[in-house]
């Protein structure tokens, strides 16, 4: 099943542990700060088709991911 994700930037402290245990490798880092000064994440499915597992809503520390099945 397919899936996607939400990232909310402003909630995001830049960790990277969603980047790290994304299986399809489809959270990238990037340069772009958000108003707390932190580098935020993009969800880039280009490489890959996310399965909705949810790994990346578990594990991040912010609950700034939401995961949704299509
Ligand atoms: S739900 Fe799973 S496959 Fe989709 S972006 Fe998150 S960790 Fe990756
Ligand atoms: S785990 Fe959460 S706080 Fe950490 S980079 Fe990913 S979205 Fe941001």
């Amino acid at each position: 099943m397919a899936g996607k994700i939400v990232i909310n930037e402003e909630l995001c402290k830049g960790c990277a542990l969603c980047v790290e245990f994304c299986p399809r490798d489809l959270i990238k880092p990037t340069r772009r700060l958000n108003a707390k000064g932190y580098y935020v994440v993009i969800f880039d499915p280009d490489g890959g088709e996310c399965t909705a597992c949810t790994l990346c809503a578990v594990i991040c520390p912010e609950v700034s991911i939401e995961v949704y099945r299509e």
